[in-house]
Order: C-alpha cells, then structure tokens, then sequence
C-alpha cells in the first residue's frame, strides 16, 4: 500500500476505493509503426467486477499479457496491487502471478491427472505443505460445488464442470484479483450462465474480477462496469453497461 493511499485510508476511513490494477497512459507496440494499446490509462478498485469488452484484434489479450508481465508496455506505467510493474524482478514474476488467478477459455487442465490434483497443482507451485493441500482443495472445490468430483478426470467431466475446475484453481492461492479470458467461449449457454454466476459469487465474497468476453447477453444482463477497448483505445468505460458487437 502507498504512503498515499495509507494517508487517505487515516482520514476517511476504510471505506476509500484501493486501486488494485492501475494503468497509466500505457502503449504497447509489438512492431514499429503499429500499436496493440494505444496511451490507455485504466483503474479497477479492490472489490469490482468488470468486463472488457471489443472486438477480435483490439488489444485485449495484449492487457492481460502486460498485467501478468508477460510482455512490457513500450511505453507508460502499470500498477498491481500498487507494485509499479516496472520495477519488478524476474525472481518476484511467480509472485505477482500469484496475486492474479487466470481462467482461460480452454480450461487449461491437466488431462492426466484428477480434479484434486489439478487443483493440488497451484498450491505445490507455491511449497504448500500436504496437510494444508488437503484442507484447502476440498474447501475450494466446495466453492464451485464439485468436492464430489474430486477423483474423476477431466475427461470424465462436463465442459462447465472443467471450466468450474479451473476456476477453483485459480482461487485456491487466494489470488487478490481474477482474471477470466472469454471464460464462457465453450460454453452452451446454461452453462455460461453457471459459470457467469460463480464468478459473481466470487466477487461478492472480496476477489476483484475482470472477464474480458464476447458474450453479449452476458454483459447485458448481468449491468456491470464495462470497458469497450477498439483498435487499441479505451472508447468507453461505463459503470453499469452493456455492449453490442455491432457498434
Ligand atoms: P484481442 O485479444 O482483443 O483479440 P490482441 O491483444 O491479441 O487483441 O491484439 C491486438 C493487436 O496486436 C492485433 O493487431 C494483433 O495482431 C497484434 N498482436 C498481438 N500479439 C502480437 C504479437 N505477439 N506480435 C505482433 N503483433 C501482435
């Protein structure tokens, strides 16, 4: 936390917003000559819930690569959890990813191993002990309502039971912030549903979540923030919204 945004907290008390992803007027060129992000300057607070949305090509994967330093802007600052992106080693990368539980819109499971090991998996990562592991992935697994699944492989599973795995996965390190990469891309509508409402469950109990989708019925029903980035640019960034790919 920032000696400023301590200062602030002292004053006003704990109900000040606390910036968890900060992006200040930050380009990305993967060629010279052409732009992936264009001077975009973002914040997302503690506790949110917002979608990205935008066309194929408009810079969305792009965002996400640079909050999980996968790649550096060219120019500009990004902030998470008010460490300036910059600033921070290759040894301390695991830790920032860390902080950033991701789910894809391929699941990302391990076919050969059970759904507890899946989830066992993030924690060996990070040297959990045994004991611990075997608190935690049941409990997590109870999050998304699959502890009774916790044996069976993925293949053994439906495509909203995986992608519910991989959420579970995601949340088991208690991540501050979930990101969710066309989370319902596979998905049959029910289940997109499922899985839109587990995510939103998840962010009433504290995780800012940020879903970056195509899923229009989604967006418009569910009337959260919503980021619409085209050709780069932020375009729009509306409280309570909902988004038409043929804009
Ligand atoms: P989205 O996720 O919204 O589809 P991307 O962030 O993947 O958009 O892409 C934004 C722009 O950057 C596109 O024009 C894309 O072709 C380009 N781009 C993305 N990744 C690379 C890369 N590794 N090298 C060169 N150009 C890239």
């Amino acid at each position: 936390m920032s000696r400023k945004t301590d200062y602030i907290k002292k004053v006003l008390g704990d109900n000040v917003p606390v910036p968890v992803i900060e992006l200040v007027n930050v380009s990305k060129s993967y060629q010279p000559g052409t732009e992936a992000l264009s001077d975009v300057s973002l914040r997302i607070d503690k506790g949110e819930f917002v979608f990205i949305v935008g066309h194929s090509g408009s810079g969305k994967s792009t965002l996400i690569k640079l909050l999980m330093k996968e790649t550096s802007p060219s120019s500009g600052k990004i902030f998470v959890n008010n460490k300036d992106l910059s600033k921070i080693r290759h040894h301390q990368i695991p830790a920032l990813r860390r902080k950033i539980g991701v789910v894809f819109q391929s699941f990302r499971l391990l076919k050969d191993r059970n759904i507890f090991e899946n989830v066992a998996f993030a924690q060996r990562i990070i040297e959990k002990s045994s004991k611990e592991i075997k608190k935690n992935v049941p409990a997590v697994l109870s999050i998304v309502g699959l502890e009774d699944k916790m044996d069976k492989f993925p293949n053994e599973l439906s495509g909203g039971e995986q992608q519910r795995v991989a959420v579970a996965r995601a949340l088991v390190n208690a991540p501050s912030i979930l990101l969710a990469d066309e989370p319902t891309g596979n998905l049959d509508p029910k289940n997109s549903w499922e899985i839109m409402k587990l995510l939103n469950d998840i962010n009433k109990r504290g995780t800012t979540v940020v879903v970056v989708t195509h899923n229009e019925e989604i967006v418009n029903v569910m009337q959260k923030r919503v980021i619409t980035i085209e050709h780069g640019v932020i375009v729009s960034d509306v409280k309570r919204g909902g988004y038409s790919s043929e804009d």
